[in-house]
């Protein structure tokens, strides 16, 4: 990989699959501004990255919100001057019924951070990626922007819409440099999934079995496809929707 001395931008990079690429980007050499709403859970990835040899800076960002989205940016200009890759990866799942049970208020919540956050980000990211001659952008879409999403409508409608948003960027920004791509995971080992099966820990081996491998992924093997469609390996790649999910898609 030829990632040494650039600068990447990862947001829900608090927990789960955002601190696990954080972590990733800093062990290929890159300055890493690790983003978050959750302080602690930032600022703990920020340690983990110092404690392994890393450069990390931690920045605080709501990415439902315009303001804090352009305050982000200006301070990752000010920590590292620059901006090369962006894995727009923060996103909610707080649905529990079918579509005639959901409300307003959980569909807005969904939209919101899901989409709008990852259309606020590329909308500040590309100015700064673009000023230096180009870069990538990753967004956290899911296998749930794929196909169907049982009892998950609201959310699979939020990441068919990440997937729509990573499309129509990857085709604007072509010529100017910047790849933009989608990954698409399955159902991944974070606090994201432990709470959506808190209340019926038997579902474990079911949801495994969702997946032709047998078993649930791993956040590190995420953070390995971010750091692949980053990566000149992918160099010929944009627009795509790379599905990392032991099989689940391929049924
Ligand atoms: P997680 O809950 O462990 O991490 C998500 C992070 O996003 C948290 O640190 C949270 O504080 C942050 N966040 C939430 N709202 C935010 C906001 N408004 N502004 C900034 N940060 C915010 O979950 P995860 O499983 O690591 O999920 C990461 C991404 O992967 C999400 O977009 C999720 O939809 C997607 N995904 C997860 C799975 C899975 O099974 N875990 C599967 C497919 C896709």
């Amino acid at each position: 990989m030829t990632f040494s001395g650039q600068v990447a931008l990862v947001t829900g990079a608090g927990n789960g699959i955002g601190r696990a690429t954080a972590q990733a980007f800093a062990a290929e050499g890159l300055k890493v501004v690790v983003s978050d709403v959750d302080v602690a859970g930032g600022e703990g990835t920020v340690a983990l990255i110092r404690e392994a040899g890393g450069d990390a800076t931690f920045i605080r960002c709501d990415v439902t919100r315009d303001a804090e989205v352009q305050a982000l940016m200006a301070g990752v200009v000010e920590a590292y001057g620059r901006l090369d890759y962006a894995f727009n990866n923060a996103g909610i799942e707080i649905e529990k019924g079918r579509v005639a049970e959901g409300n307003e208020a959980e569909f807005d919540a969904i939209m919101n951070v899901n989409v709008k956050g990852v259309w606020l980000c590329m909308k500040y990211e590309l100015p700064l990626i673009m000023a230096q001659g180009g870069g990538a952008i990753v967004n956290t879409a899911s296998v749930a922007g794929l196909g169907a999403a049982p009892k998950m409508s609201i959310y699979a409608a939020s990441k068919h819409a990440v997937i729509g948003l990573t499309k129509s960027a990857a085709i604007e920004y072509a010529k100017k440099k910047i790849r933009v791509n989608a990954v698409c995971p399955a159902v991944i080992d974070t606090d994201m999934y432990r709470r959506a099966h808190e209340a019926d820990p038997t579902k474990a081996n079911f949801v495994a079995a969702m997946h032709p491998v047998g078993r649930i992924g791993k956040v590190e093997e995420i953070a390995a496809a971010v750091m692949y469609l980053c990566s000149d390996n992918a160099a010929f790649t944009t627009g795509h929707s790379l599905a990392v999910d032991g099989g689940s898609t391929a049924i």
